[in-house]
């Protein structure tokens, strides 16, 4: 079983997803194995996708629905967190998700409310989507901060520029500036001259 591509006849945007209507009428147990190399265009914007999503599912017949086990992978587009640049880093997402039917493949009429109120649903076409679930677990996936690289040195805080790419005008303005407290230098030159300064 390969990814649905025909989804857009139906009128449905392209989606990485499966018709699963067999599988539901399988056995308790039946196994699926599919393979998804698929670019989803609201993935592709929302995540900042810059390859398809790939990878192998396994997809099981359980009571209540189809159990999804796997692992895809794809690349993804970020800026680092200090220096703004752009750069890409690959993302893997784990499934692990029981997906229930909206409608019940033998009936037609709608299927008993899951459990739990949060389950993934197979839609009513028996399209089991994983669009939702995927950006689920990329969100999740996402560190806090990723840096160009560990030493990313970042922005001067003064000038903006890029110090990965050399010291800017601040630094040395910076490193030219007296050691030596104004204060201490005022005294030295007033002992010079021969006035003793005041001990506090
Ligand atoms: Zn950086
Ligand atoms: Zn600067």
């Amino acid at each position: 079983m390969r990814a649905n591509r025909a989804l857009e006849d139906n009128g449905w945007l392209t989606v990485i997803g499966f018709n699963v209507a067999q599988l539901l009428k399988s056995p308790t147990g039946t196994i699926r194995r599919v393979e998804v190399d698929e670019v989803d265009e609201g993935l592709k914007k929302d995540l900042r996708l810059v390859s398809a999503t790939k990878g192998s599912l396994k997809l099981m017949r359980t009571n209540a629905g189809i159990l999804v086990t796997g692992t895809l992978t794809h690349v993804v587009e970020t800026d680092c967190t200090r220096c703004l640049e752009t750069i890409t880093r690959k993302q893997v997402i784990k499934l692990n998700d029981e997906f229930v039917p909206v409608v019940d493949v033998d009936t037609g009429l709608p299927a008993p409310r899951p459990d739990d109120a949060d389950a993934f649903r197979i839609r009513p076409d028996h399209v089991l989507d994983l669009t939702e679930a995927i950006r689920q677990y990329a969100i999740l996936e996402s560190p806090l901060q990723t840096l160009c690289r560990e030493d990313c040195k970042g922005l001067c805080s003064d000038c903006g520029a890029n110090l990965n790419e050399g010291p800017c005008g601040c630094q040395s303005a910076a490193d030219s500036a007296p050691k030596t407290p104004f204060g201490s230098l005022l005294a030295d030159r007033m002992r010079e001259a021969g006035f003793e300064p005041e001990e506090e």
